[in-house]
């Protein structure tokens, strides 16, 4: 795995399980308002966190965490994935992968060999303006995305589903759309993230007005099952 970067010790990434959580190298999006901006566009640039020593250093902590989150990046594109999940799994961790959903079939292959235990999924925008703010090519991405919701939901993985929302990218007539996709899917809790400002992908981003956290709550209480997580990891209401 081409992994830059590691946290040890997490009880935010992985709801209900103390984790640590990997970064993989790459991405086949480009979101405006991306944080991890050198993950994406520069890997090199980050220090290689070898697996010789993730190994090592999951093996000590067997009985003491949990799980592992394996985030981006986007972790799919790594051929290496499957085995480090295997890997992972047999040394008795569940395994959380954070995806921007673009390879369902890949989440299945997964799921197939007993290596997926939770998802966190982005879904970010409504699907005739996807690509205006994922910029990955993929000409069916937000049917790509969709099949991976509808993959987690028929199989009862433990699902995150997540949306940044930024002024400039999504308008309260979009996250009604968003709501009504997400309802036709079956997809119930929805959490709206707050943008964070920090180091982002798209410079001029970070410079522009966006909502405040009254507004996104405000927003949350009009649509169904929605709410607002802070930059913190934390529920606002
Ligand atoms: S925010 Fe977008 S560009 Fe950044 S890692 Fe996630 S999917 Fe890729």
């Amino acid at each position: 795995m081409n992994i830059r970067g590691m946290i040890r010790f997490s009880m935010v990434d992985f709801p209900g399980k103390i984790a640590c959580v990997v970064f993989c190298a790459r991405c086949n999006f480009r979101c405006p308002f991306c944080h991890n901006p050198h993950l994406v566009l520069d890997p090199d640039s980050q220090p290689r966190v070898r697996m010789p020593q993730i190994l090592h250093f999951m093996q000590s902590r067997v009985g003491k965490l949990e799980g592992i989150v394996i985030s981006g990046g986007e972790p799919t594109l790594d051929p290496e994935l499957p085995g480090f999940a295997k890997q992972m799994t047999d040394m008795g961790f569940a395994v959380k992968l954070d995806t921007n959903g673009s390879h369902p079939e890949i989440l299945k292959s997964l799921y197939e060999a007993g290596c997926l235990h939770a998802l966190g999924i982005d879904y970010k925008a409504p699907s005739g303006k996807y690509n205006e703010i994922a910029n990955s090519g993929i000409s069916d991405i937000a049917d790509r995305v969709k099949r991976s919701l509808a993959f987690a939901l028929e199989n009862h993985i433990r699902l995150d589903v997540r949306t940044t929302v930024h002024k400039n990218l999504l308008s309260f007539e979009d996250l009604q759309t968003m709501r009504s996709e997400l309802n036709s899917i079956g997809v119930k809790d929805w959490n709206l993230q707050q943008f964070n400002p920090v180091d982002t992908l798209d410079e001029a981003i970070s410079k522009t007005p966006t909502y405040s956290e009254l507004e996104l709550i405000s927003f949350a209480r009009k649509l169904s099952s929605t709410k607002v997580r802070g930059l913190t990891g934390i529920y606002l209401e």
